[in-house]
């Protein structure tokens, strides 16, 4: 059997980094920056207030209270300024340009309030309440490195220095089909035999939930010329694909039958708990990587940890890696069979203890949504007993 770090490399060596694209801003979110951004002004670009109140000299406040003129009113996006002389003084309001002569903005809060006169109460020192030109970033200055993920404050900062578009690697596409004639939509009945499709729904949440645009293809029955043809419609617009079911050893598995023949997937068993059988190889002239996950919902959403999610890591250009794990006290005895790492299903609680769920079976899929953390069982260990450390993968 393969291990699960062997083919988590195989797939590593084989996906690569999705080429950069010119993005508008409204389509950057959760891209991955391939350029350095820097801004072309220093922010802010000019000396401004920080709050509403006065503009002043501060050496106009040394006998308190003080009452001066208030000669103007400038309010954010004023152009024209007049200048503030001894013993003046400027309404402003926060983000206005700071007259000339003026070194402190006095507070509202400070003062009563005139728009005639104005009566400050309060010293301010020289300086205050002011916001200086370049204070946050100066001019040519890089504010986000390549290879930082867009959230929203990134997406600001690139407004915020003027840009329209940006040089990013995209979300990936990613394609999701399940397989399987027993399979029903949600809401449609269940004949005997039948059971509802969950995997489809799973596995495209899971891609979305990492930073990639999952595409729901919806489920082909067992036919593998049905699989080949979905298949064919989804490559043009995929950067990925993903299929549920139809890979273990039985005798109606599409997914194997239709993609062995191709000689670029191959199928394999992974010695891991739950998911033993994976598929994964690449389809048409584009190379298309193409996960082949177990059916069982716990094995394919375990799958996609472990293996489609470094994937699509790499495709946006961020390192992939395993999952990172936290050290955890596991408050019950766990089970795993020799010669495979197991993924067992547990709640992480605030106290670092970790309780294995109730249902460790593969297709216990409300075990699985009872729980938020992956226990692991290496390779040669295979009973661990209550109170033992162990390693969590968060989910
Ligand atoms: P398979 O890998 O196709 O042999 O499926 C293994 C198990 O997973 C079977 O019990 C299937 O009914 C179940 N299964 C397969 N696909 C799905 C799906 N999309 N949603 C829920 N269960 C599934
Ligand atoms: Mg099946």
């Amino acid at each position: 059997m393969k291990s699960v770090d062997a083919h988590l490399a195989e797939i590593l060596a084989t996906v690569r980094p999705l080429a950069p694209l010119e993005l508008e801003l409204e389509q950057a979110l959760g891209t991955t920056l391939a350029e350095d951004v820097s801004s072309p002004v220093p922010l802010p670009p000019f000396d401004n207030s920080a709050m509403d109140g006065y503009a002043v000299r501060a050496e106009d406040l040394t006998d308190l209270p003080a009452t001066l003129p208030v000669i103007d009113d400038v309010a954010a996006g004023s152009v024209e300024l007049r200048a503030v002389g001894p013993g003046h003084a400027v309404r402003i309001m926060t983000g206005a340009p700071l007259p000339a002569g003026a070194d402190a903005v006095v507070p509202v809060e400070w003062t009563d309030g005139g728009t005639v006169t104005v009566r400050i109460d309060r010293r301010a020192e020289a300086g205050n309440a002011i916001r200086r030109a370049g204070e946050d970033v100066q001019a040519g200055e890089v504010v986000l490195k390549a290879g930082t993920v867009i959230g929203p404050a990134q997406l600001g900062i690139i407004a915020g220095v003027g840009r329209r578009r940006v040089w990013a690697r995209p979300r990936p596409r990613v394609v999701v089909i399940s397989t399987g004639a027993e399979l029903v939509e949600p809401g449609g009945t269940l004949q005997p035999g039948q059971i509802w499709d969950s995997n489809s729904y799973t596995l495209t949440a899971a891609v979305r939930e990492v930073g990639a645009d999952g595409f729901r293809a919806g489920s082909v029955g067992d036919d593998p010329g049905v699989l080949l043809d979905r298949l064919d419609t989804h490559l043009v617009r995929a950067d990925a694909i993903i299929t549920s079911g139809g890979v273990s050893m039985g005798a109606y598995e599409p997914v194997k039958e239709a993609l062995s023949p191709l000689g670029t997937v191959r199928f394999e068993k992974v010695a891991m708990q739950p998911g033993m059988p994976q598929g994964f190889g690449v389809l048409g002239d584009d190379q298309v990587p193409i996960f082949a996950l177990p059916g069982n919902p716990v094995s394919s959403f375990v799958s996609f940890m472990l293996f489609v999610r470094p994937a699509l890591d790499k495709m946006r250009g961020l390192p992939g890696g395993m999952p990172e794990t936290v050290t955890a006290v596991t408050t019950g005895v766990l089970r795993s069979p020799f010669g495979r790492r197991s993924y067992l299903r547990g709640v992480l609680a605030a106290d670092g203890t970790v309780s294995p769920a109730h249902g460790q079976g593969s297709h216990q899929l409300a075990a699985l949504a009872s729980a938020n953390a992956l226990i692991v069982v290496p390779e040669d260990v295979t009973e661990v007993e209550a109170g033992a450390s162990v390693e969590v993968v968060r989910l």
